[in-house]
């Protein structure tokens, strides 16, 4: 029994796992987080009580850690040429068919799943962020058409970009964070609208410097822009998945020709992207499609007749998604058997058992997994969420001590929040499970219910330890924030 949530009865949240049936439906006796880790992506959205009350459009944000660490990979060195600290830079991945990349404030360049499976190899996707960073160096806010469209969601752009703000640190990153709330809640009413012209042509051109900076060709950047190019003209405009990208960055024929005119002359045109680094797009290319896409078209994409990692991990994730274990086992096997100590097919596996009630065989690879990437936190989430569903309480110290280290690497981990909060809530520990539960209400702004529940910590813990005071800070923050919120009513 969860004691202190006197707001439960309508704030009751779905425990959205993919494809088990056991998991569809099922309220959790513990406030759920926002995010929410589903077949190896983390998914940001908005629980809701009722599922089928989803926006059509809702937006998702996606984490994963193979594709995190190939983006951050491919993305450093553009980074590092535009003058910016690749430690404060992120990458989120919208789930959004659309093609499209945007930055709205911030040091976080947004771009779409749809981008990513669209794109033919990591070149083209850093020509498309070099001239995001050119907007984000340029300071460029992307404004927001007024309408209505999927509230929910883009809210938790927003809570991340608020997060990412707070975290960068700085006396005034309160007032970002704010800021970029705001901006998000504009663009929770509306699509997003154009960049000016001189915009664009600013951010060409700082994209050409980057890439020439970072040793990068633009031949990828050209090749994609012409691709949309075509796309464009190939469907109608409304209908197109390419409009998009077209319609927030104009792609006009003074563009490209000014392209066409700068990247040749980089001693970087004629460079090469690094063979491992494309195979590795290349993976968490085919990886995505299988999460994203519908089933069938996987299966036409990465026919069976086709090997190769990436068709592997394509139909696994498809076959997993369309609610066949042992299919989807097979594949994980044949990627397993090509590299038995890769962490990414090792945590895959261990997804896949887990999240088909296995998860007494799941603990061992996900354990590896662990161990392989040195407690990569977004696996070690999932390993400690393994050990809690064992059932097995002589498994929740080492869960606890996993989860505890998940979250001193990444605070903005609600799911580990989520399983601490488990496990605390288990063993009957309820001020603990109510500071993971005022954690995880902070990471997602939802002040009121941070501030009950620290309250609740606070009561509880021994006056003066560490948990004591971090509850304080929540309760006093959460407080601070509440009251910024009356005053900006009036
Ligand atoms: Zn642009």
């Amino acid at each position: 029994m969860w004691p202190s949530t006197g707001q439960i009865g309508t704030q009751q949240m779905l425990k959205r796992r993919f494809i088990t049936p056991r998991a569809l439906g099922r309220i959790m006796p513990f406030r759920m987080p926002h995010l929410l880790r589903l077949s190896g992506w983390l998914l940001a959205m908005l629980a809701l009580s009722c599922m089928t009350a989803r926006p059509v459009m809702a937006q998702e944000i996606l984490r994963d850690a193979e594709t995190e660490a190939v983006l951050r990979d491919a993305v450093r060195p553009l980074v590092i040429a535009a003058g910016l600290d690749p430690r404060n830079v992120d990458i989120a991945i919208v789930h959004d068919p659309e093609i499209n990349a945007f930055v709205a404030g911030g040091q976080t360049v947004f771009i779409n799943s749809g981008l990513i499976t669209a794109a033919d190899n990591i070149n083209q996707v850093q020509g498309v962020i070099a001239h995001e960073l050119g907007h984000m160096a340029g300071g460029h806010v992307i404004r927001f058409e007024e309408g209505a469209k999927n509230a929910y969601a883009v809210m938790l752009l927003g809570l991340l970009l608020g997060v990412a703000a707070a975290a960068a640190g700085g006396s005034d990153s309160g007032e970002a964070a704010a800021g970029i709330l705001g901006a998000s809640q504009r663009a929770a009413e509306g699509k997003l609208l154009a960049y000016s012209r001189e915009q664009e042509a600013t951010a060409d051109a700082a994209g050409v410097k980057f890439l020439d900076k970072a040793h990068i060709s633009g031949r990828g950047s050209l090749e994609f822009f012409k691709k949309l190019d075509s796309l464009e003209h190939r469907h109608s405009y409304s209908h197109s998945e390419a409009a998009s990208f077209a319609q927030n960055h104009p792609l006009t024929p003074d563009r490209i020709r000014f392209l066409e005119d700068s990247y040749p002359r980089s001693s970087a045109w004629n460079a090469k992207t690094d063979p491992a680094l494309e195979a590795r797009f290349q993976r968490v290319k085919a990886k995505l499609s299988g999460y994203v896409d519908p089933p069938a078209q996987v299966m036409l994409e990465y026919p069976e007749t086709m090997q190769g990692q990436p068709a592997h991990y394509a139909r696994a994730y498809a076959w997993h998604r369309a609610a066949y274990p042992d299919k989807a086992m097979e594949e994980v096997n044949a990627l397993l058997a090509t590299a038995p100590h890769d962490p990414y097919f090792l945590e895959l596996k261990g997804q896949i058992l887990l999240e088909s009630g296995h998860a007494k065989d799941a603990v061992a690879p996900l354990r590896e997994a662990t161990t392989l990437t040195e407690n990569q936190p977004l696996i070690a989430a999932t390993f400690g969420q393994a050990l809690i569903e064992t059932g097995d309480r002589t498994n929740y110290p080492e869960a606890l001590r996993i989860l505890h280290a998940a979250v001193d690497k990444d605070r903005d981990n609600p799911l580990a929040w989520y399983g601490m909060g488990e496990i605390y809530d288990r063993m009957g520990d309820v001020p603990h499970a109510a500071l993971c539960s005022a954690e995880s209400a902070d990471l997602e702004h939802d002040f009121r219910m941070a501030e009950q529940q620290a309250n609740v910590a606070y009561r509880g813990l021994p006056t003066g330890s560490p948990d004591s005071l971090r509850a304080q800070d929540i309760l006093l923050s959460a407080k601070a924030e509440l009251a910024k919120k009356k005053k900006g009513r009036h």
